[in-house]
């Protein structure tokens, strides 16, 4: 039977690709001994490992795993047919129609080793394909944010199908752990997003045999950079008489200004609309430590204007919570930590700290990689970041691959520090 939180007093496995790359790297060994999540994100990443300089097979992770003496072990299933729709620098190799190739050469041998008896007393917690479903509701016609080729996803059912089945096959192994991905709160945050977000993850969860049983939880964060608590303000402040969610363009009328907040809250919206009781959230807190000399101390004070109030109180110091590649500033978040918080899991880190989001122009490679303009450090943005300027670092490499300057700049401005 499974546990309520596969976290709770366990020892989760430090992936050795990893952990070598961060130690060549220069981290501390508080940093290069975390446990990182061994991501999925090609078929011949089964056999031989993720993008990058990941050369680890699942099988090859799943005994390092026994002979690590590890309880848990963290995975993410990422391969859609039409993956990234909204974006470029981690399109993927199906195309929009492959969902029969996704299910037969993706999902059933991942589950075929998954259920090896080998592996039974291991818990094994899968995050189910990031950024997918929340796509669905905010980059389709009708938002000024859409895009044609979420259009498709959405028409085809390829997505809702795709995490269907995975959480289906997936659920039937009593040792793993499904996490729906969730986005963030600069995304999902808005109230014409968040309900309709738990109802199509809800609908995901009872198709394709899935129910939800299959549902252990939900991701929040995963690879992105928004603070799990904003220590130095609030969505209920006022400023002039005025909420700052009114008041300030960095809030723009979002419900939340942090993680933490939003993923609790997301958690009860989920359960009302009929997921168990017992679902937790995992929060990304990678990239999300916002150390360094660019981070207040305290408060700002609030005899100014709402965005003088925001701008000077937030740790978050992106230039818009719609960025979301590869961050200049950003540093290495809360240390991976069981149940942190009410309907919290755990913080844990699940994008590999040092890994691209995507490069910084146009690079030709195999692994169907796009280069998106948001991680290019000159251009202006979209409707999608508020037309604001893209806040990524210069020389990154393909998403996936190491990125030396920005892994440095993550233990340099991690926080708590390393
Ligand atoms: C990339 C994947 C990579 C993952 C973790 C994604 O952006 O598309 O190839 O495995 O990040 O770094």
């Amino acid at each position: 039977a499974r546990v309520d939180n596969p976290y709770a007093g366990a020892k989760l496995y430090v992936n050795p690709d990893w952990s070598a790359a961060a130690r060549q790297g220069g981290a501390p060994a508080s940093v290069y001994n975390q446990p990182t999540a061994v991501w999925l994100d090609r078929i011949a990443a089964i056999e031989s490992g993720s993008a990058g300089s990941n050369t680890m097979g699942l099988r090859d992770h799943l005994d390092a795993a026994l002979a690590q003496g590890a309880t848990t072990f963290q995975l993410v299933t990422y391969n859609l047919p039409g993956r990234d729709c909204s974006a470029l620098a981690s399109n993927g190799e199906l195309g929009p129609t492959e969902i029969d190739r996704y299910k037969r050469e993706f999902i059933d041998p991942i589950a075929a080793i998954l259920s090896d008896a080998k592996y039974a007393n291991l818990r094994i917690v899968n995050v189910i394909e990031i950024d997918s479903l929340p796509n669905l509701i905010t980059n389709v016609s009708g938002r000024p944010t859409g895009v044609p080729e979420c259009d498709v996803m959405k028409a085809n059912g390829n997505y809702v199908k795709g995490v269907g089945y995975a959480l289906s096959k997936f659920g039937d192994i009593g040792n793993v752990y499904n996490y729906i991905d969730i986005g963030h709160h600069g995304w999902i945050g808005w109230d014409d997003n968040f309900r309709p977000t738990a109802q199509l993850l809800k609908q995901a969860a009872t198709s394709e045999g899935a129910t939800v049983d299959d549902v252990a939880g939900f991701a929040a964060n995963v690879a992105n950079f928004g603070a799990t608590v904003e220590p130095y303000f609030k969505i209920d402040d006022t400023v002039g008489g005025k909420s700052v969610r009114e008041g300030s363009k960095w809030v723009d009328w979002n419900r939340y200004v942090d993680e933490q907040s939003y993923a609790q809250a997301f958690r009860q919206e989920a359960v009302s609309q009929g997921f168990r009781s017992d679902v937790g959230v995992i929060i990304d807190t990678s990239r999300n430590g916002w150390g360094g000399s660019q981070r207040p101390t305290g408060p700002a004070p609030k005899t100014g204007t709402a965005d003088e109030y925001v701008n000077g109180s937030r740790v978050d110091r992106r230039i818009h919570t719609g960025n979301w590649c590869n961050q200049a500033g950003a540093g290495l978040g809360e240390r991976p930590k069981a149940s942190p918080a009410s309907g919290i899991d755990a913080y844990t880190w699940i994008k590999p700290p040092g890994e691209s989001d995507g490069s910084a122009s146009e690079i030709p490679n195999d692994e169907g990689k796009g280069f998106d303009r948001m991680c290019d450090p000159t251009y202006q943005g979209n409707a999608r970041n508020g037309n604001s300027p893209s806040g990524a670092k210069g020389g990154a490499p393909v998403s996936g691959h190491w990125f030396q300057e920005q892994f440095s700049e993550l233990v340099r401005n991690a926080y708590p520090p390393a």
